[in-house]
């Protein structure tokens, strides 16, 4: 797919093919930005551009600048080697593009890092003679995610460049990659994809082929801009069983009953039935093998609370402000409910928790979910403060 074809990220393919065809492009790009923003695919098209037997100027979109830059032909045999190459099905060798990812270990999992035997093999391709197009390619994916050892052999090739030799990194987290690497590089930003741009996109997954204009934008908002979060948050799991669901049902479906069963109480108090409710519907979270639900759960539970805060402050915010616009009445409703600083608290328990659960070490994970239970069924109204210390700062701060 050529750079011309990349959905959702005009700067950053009309700056790559400036930079070629005006012949001012640095020998090592560090592409960084959010998961699943199209950084790999442009890499991909970018790679093919540079190794093309028969670049073509191709006029660009006003979003890119406009004029008329070279792009890749598409067709042409070493374009289709890139593509074969960066294809995980096929993992293509090319002679001359080298791609180096974490790769999997001997169990099968992927390896944590990038290790020094795969910067070796990395430094002798460089020393080949290009085969084609008198260009050769070196691709790392996750350049951040490197053992000490591999860092610095790969420093040592990227200090001294051999001719006609263009370096292609990604990550993720431009903090975590050495400063002698961000230094000889230059960095290229990729922004999270546009609303309709995730839209299109996951209307080409079999999931998302009927997605409404409301359901559309309830997916751009919870992946953030990521094409990759999308099509996760599609092929979750949340139907109850039932196939004939669209998704956007079963989302709103299984939402309303997280929140029907966790977000209790009232300005003015709660009950023992709402707090029992409460524990009852986080127990199936009991046992870390179910990580990835409970992620997913408190981060639909943030978007219901940050939906009523939208409403409280006005309940005539445009559709475009949030998460679920089809649960507008019901957040609507919940937000004649409950106090500001009760919603505040309540999405900084959820904030608590998910660090407590997921990056600190040695947390308690009953006793984390037992205070965020208590939390959502509303206490706080029953003792007339948050039950958080942390919460208790945000209070200060309104
Ligand atoms: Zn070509």
């Amino acid at each position: 797919m050529p750079l011309r074809d990349i959905l959702g990220q005009p700067q950053v393919t009309g700056a790559l093919r400036r930079a070629l065809t005006q012949g001012r492009l640095h020998h090592a790009l560090l592409l960084h930005g959010p998961d699943g923003v199209g950084k790999r695919a442009c890499a991909m098209a970018f790679a093919q551009l540079l190794l093309c037997t028969r670049p073509t100027p191709l006029p660009l979109s006003a979003e890119e600048g406009g004029g008329e830059l070279l792009d890749a032909c598409g067709t042409c045999g070493a374009c289709g080697r890139v593509a074969r190459a960066f294809d995980p099905a096929l993992r293509a060798l090319h002679p001359d593009l080298h791609i180096v990812e974490r790769g999997l270990n001997d169990s099968g999992q992927l390896r944590k890092k990038i290790v020094v035997e795969q910067m070796r093999e990395m430094q002798t391709a460089v020393r080949y003679v290009a085969y084609e197009g008198g260009r050769r390619v070196i691709y790392i994916e996750d350049v951040d995610l490197m053992e000490d050892s591999a860092a610095n052999a790969f420093l040592k090739t990227l200090e001294e460049p051999a001719e006609g030799v263009h370096f292609l990194l990604t990550t993720r987290n431009l903090a975590g990659v050495l400063e002698t690497v961000v230094s000889r590089c230059q960095a290229v930003r990729f922004a999270p994809l546009p609303t309709h741009v995730v839209a299109a996109l996951a209307r080409r997954h079999p999931k998302g082929a009927a997605l409404s204009d409301e359901a559309a934008q309830t997916l751009a908002r919870l992946s953030g801009g990521s094409i990759g979060l999308a099509l996760h948050w599609l092929e979750a799991d949340l139907a109850p069983a039932d196939g004939a669901q669209s998704w956007e049902r079963a989302l709103s479906a299984f939402v309303l009953s997280q929140v029907r069963a966790l977000d209790g109480g009232t300005a003015t108090g709660s009950s023992p039935q709402a707090l029992l409710r409460a524990w009852e519907a986080l127990k199936p979270y009991a046992s870390p093998k179910d990580d990835a639900e409970l992620r997913r759960l408190l981060y639909l539970l943030s978007a219901w609370y940050r939906d009523v805060m939208v409403l409280m402050h006005d309940p005539d915010a445009p559709g475009a402000l949030l998460t679920y616009p089809a649960l507008r009445a019901e957040a609507g409703a919940r937000a004649l409910q409950l106090t500001f600083a009760q919603v505040r608290w309540r999405l900084q328990a959820l904030q608590d928790a998910e660090r407590d659960l997921f990056e600190r070490v040695g947390g308690n994970r009953a006793l984390t979910l037992d205070a965020l239970a208590l939390y959502l069924a509303g206490l706080d109204a029953a003792v007339g403060a948050p039950l958080y210390p942390a919460a208790q700062a945000a209070q200060g701060a309104l």
